[in-house]
């Protein structure tokens, strides 16, 4: 099935910078969920009653960047381009400085992502301010996915996708197929949410131990590498007279050996900073009493409970063995969706690609792992019945 659906894919994934962004939809969903469970009581009532909300809406921002050109950008800054030796002695943290050492332009090119962690922060802030339930949880899952995007090393360097060191695909192997195939070894179990006293400066030491990673990122695989000969390295379809080509699995097995506790550790450390700059707005604006915001009334007994178990089974790593994890219940869904309207969609889909490309070069789509790109699909064949619905989609963001 993985296999008819590659055009739709390649049309979802070609428009964006290095794959989809960060992490997968896999990666950003667990990780919003995750974040829920470091909150607060005073918080985690009324995230909880919401987080299949946050959980949904936290993967956004990647299915708008095929409607709005001024999307990708925000979703990684290639800070090597100013700078192999010292980037970040380079780059002024504050935006109207950066702006003026660099110019807007070309922060525009080379990313954004600390400034729009920040600024969604602000949003959201505001959002408690005003008790504006949709805004708290629409800003709530876009900060989830912008500081998600941060902790990847990949999200932080202009060879996003190993494709400067002939290791193209490397981007998807390390944020979707390493965690997809290896969740249940990973510890998601993290610290609790501390407010941030100078959110600027810790937005800018997450991106800037994500790019400490990068020499490792690369290094292991190319190791590997030696070791491992092209055609077992990579798998190749052919389809559309077109061949695409991704990490093998017995490739993503070695390199899970290298890198994977750094996947993991990763995974783990962003849901606490997502959690932590929620609980910062929350406080900047007057610590609003969320019980209230909540209109169907206090908690019941069954999401009490519901809730107690799936915080046991986080405290023991267990969300994926116990089927809790979300992401992991969604992808279900939409495989069985998919099925239906791939086959009708095949002849229009490659149609769907866009003009409207980043000015970064984009061209891994054909090294995307199969399991995001289901979800992406459902983002392109949700209103697939015609491509107007879709255009119509792209102009109302969820
Ligand atoms: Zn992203």
């Amino acid at each position: 099935m993985k296999k008819t659906l590659l055009p739709l894919l390649l049309a979802a994934l070609v428009l964006a910078h290095g794959t989809a962004g960060a992490w997968g939809f896999f990666g950003h969903r667990t990780i919003t969920q995750v974040a829920v469970y470091e909150l607060p009581v005073s918080m985690q009532a009324f995230y909880y009653r919401h987080m299949a909300e946050l959980v949904r809406q936290s993967t956004a921002p990647d299915e708008r960047r095929n409607s709005d050109p001024t999307e990708a950008p925000k979703h990684f800054i290639d800070i090597d381009h100013y700078s192999e030796d010292n980037p970040f002695g380079k780059m002024p943290r504050q935006y109207e400085k950066a702006v003026t050492k660099f110019t807007a332009d070309t922060l525009q090119k080379y990313g954004t992502v600390p400034w729009v962690i920040l600024e969604t922060k602000d949003k959201l802030t505001e959002a408690f301010r005003q008790r504006d339930t949709v805004g708290i949880i629409t800003y709530s899952a876009e900060l989830s996915h912008y500081m998600g995007d941060a902790y990847v090393p990949l999200h932080t360097t202009i060879n996003y996708d190993g494709q400067l060191t002939d290791q193209k695909g490397l981007h998807s192997l390390w944020e979707s197929q390493l965690p997809e195939r290896f969740i249940n070894d990973y510890k998601l179990f993290g610290d609790d949410a501390k407010y941030v006293k100078d959110p600027l400066a810790a937005v800018w030491g997450v991106i800037q131990e994500s790019y400490g990673f990068l020499g490792e990122t690369f290094d292991r695989a190319s190791k590997i590498e030696k070791t491992m000969k092209p055609d077992v390295r990579f798998t190749f379809s052919h389809r559309y007279g077109k061949t695409t080509r991704r990490y093998s699995d017995v490739f993503a097995d070695a390199y899970e050996k290298a890198v994977g506790g750094m996947v993991s550790y990763r995974m783990k450390m962003a849901p606490t900073m997502i959690s932590s700059l929620w609980l910062t707005a929350w406080q900047d604006a007057g610590k609003p009493n969320l019980n209230e915001l909540m209109h169907q009334g206090k908690p019941t007994k069954e999401e009490k409970e519901k809730l107690s178990t799936e915080l046991a089974a986080w405290k023991r790593n267990t969300l994926s063995q116990d089927q809790l994890l979300l992401a992991q219940q969604k992808a279900k869904k939409v495989e069985v969706a998919d099925e239906i309207k791939s086959a009708k969609d095949m002849g229009a889909a490659p149609k769907e690609v866009k003009e409207d490309e980043p000015a970064e070069p984009a061209s891994n789509a054909d090294t995307a792992a199969p399991a995001p790109a289901i979800d992406k699909l459902k983002v392109k064949t949700k209103g697939a019945d015609g491509t107007e619905k879709i255009k119509q989609k792209g102009s109302t963001p969820q």
